[in-house]
């Protein structure tokens, strides 16, 4: 007779209750030691049973959710989750975290067995999405929704500075075919009518080179094309240098431009982005400040920061303007800045140099006149 091999579980057993009574270390078998591994890692699933799919969904860059049969969220991720008002998603439908009726006609039908894509707006949080809707196997819907604001929100600028610079480009590209067609049309004949219908010719193409180059700066600017080469700058030759630029414009109506910046002190600034900064800020305080007044350039220091002010004695900048003052296109007065040779562009310019110098800009006006100032980190 076979000689049994006697069943070591009893044994096992017994020595583990001893031990877990206080007796000594109970010694298991390798094989006992797997098998107690794989029940203790099912039990624990059967305790979570969402926790694959909750790290699933934790993996994703959108917010997500998982819809059951009876169309209540059973796992949501932490995107999905700060979408519900009290901010916990879980047990609730989508149309009570979203308030969407889109997204909910989306589940629904997904809880069919449809799926598809639908814009959802979330006015709680005022924020855009585009949601996918798809059934999966078990009758359980997945939502996905893929955050579009910041596109939106771009394709809506692109827009409006495309239909702005269409606009302001048609007067000098109108004006100049009309000079063009009248010369043709005779006035060539009459050398002091031709002299004006030129004249007109060049100061509306003068417009246009000024107009395509302030939106090639921007694009530039923005693109990251002018690309940023911050260091050391010492502020007051630099100062000395756009005030004599600006020194004839000036002197023709008796202005003052007074340098105001200590010696020695220093930002950390790209040289030509913060040059076309003050230049253009100096150009403006000029234009508005009536003749035989004074324009300044200032600098104070504090707090490992710099800030450099134009100052000038113009008659200001009426209070609600000023949040829209660093907009593209955006005039006071638009006749006044065409007549004078203004692109509406030159604010936005110096906003977006000064932002890509890692620098603040703001401006503060009264019946005095205005100051704009831009901060920049100090240099040692
Ligand atoms: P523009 O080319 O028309 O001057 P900007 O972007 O430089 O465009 O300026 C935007 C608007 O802000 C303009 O309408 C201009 O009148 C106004 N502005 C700019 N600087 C000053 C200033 N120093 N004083 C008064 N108004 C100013």
């Amino acid at each position: 007779m076979a000689l049994l091999r006697r069943d070591p579980i009893p044994d096992v057993i017994r020595a583990l209750r001893a031990e877990l009574d206080g007796g000594p270390r109970a010694l298991i078998p390798p094989e006992l030691e797997v098998l107690g591994g794989l029940v203790h890692a099912r039990e624990e699933r059967a305790r979570s049973p969402d926790e694959p799919v909750r790290e699933l969904l934790a993996a994703l860059p959108d917010a997500a959710a998982l819809v059951d049969q009876v169309g209540k969220i059973r796992v949501a991720n932490a995107l999905f989750e700060a979408l519900a008002p009290s901010g916990r998603a879980t047990g609730l439908t989508p149309l009570e975290v979203t308030r969407s009726g889109e997204l909910d006609e989306g589940v629904r039908r997904a809880l069919e067995g449809t799926g598809r894509a639908v814009d959802v707006e979330i006015p709680g949080v005022r924020r855009a999405f585009r949601a996918q809707v798809a059934p999966l196997l078990r009758g359980e819907v997945l939502v996905l929704l893929h955050d579009v604001t910041e596109a939106r929100r771009a394709a809506a600028a692109r827009r409006d500075l495309v239909a702005n610079a269409s606009h302001e480009l048609r007067t000098p590209v109108a004006a100049i075919s009309a000079a063009a067609e009248t010369l043709l049309a005779g006035a060539l004949e009459d050398p002091a009518e031709a002299r004006r219908f030129v004249e007109m010719v060049a100061r509306h193409a003068e417009r246009l080179t000024r107009l395509t180059r302030d939106l090639l700066d921007l694009s530039r600017i923005e693109s990251g094309a002018w690309p940023m080469q911050l260091g050391r700058v010492e502020l007051a030759p630099l100062a000395r240098t756009v005030l004599e630029l600006l020194a004839g414009k000036a002197a023709s109506r008796r202005i003052d431009l007074r340098c105001e910046v200590s010696e020695g002190l220093a930002a950390v600034a790209d040289p030509r982005a913060l040059e076309q900064v003050l230049v253009n800020l100096v150009d403006n305080a000029v234009k508005h400040t009536p003749d035989g007044r004074a324009v300044a350039i200032r600098a104070e220091e504090g707090d490992g920061r710099v800030v450099l002010s134009v100052v000038d004695e113009g008659p200001g900048i009426e209070r609600h303007h000023l949040p829209r003052i660093f907009e593209r296109f955006y005039r006071v007065d638009p006749g006044r800045s065409r007549d004078q040779g203004g692109t509406g562009l030159g604010l936005a310019i110096v906003k977006h140099l000064v932002q890509a110098q890692h620098g603040e800009i703001g401006v503060e006006s009264g019946s005095g006149g205005s100051r704009f100032w831009v901060r920049l980190k100090r240099a040692t």
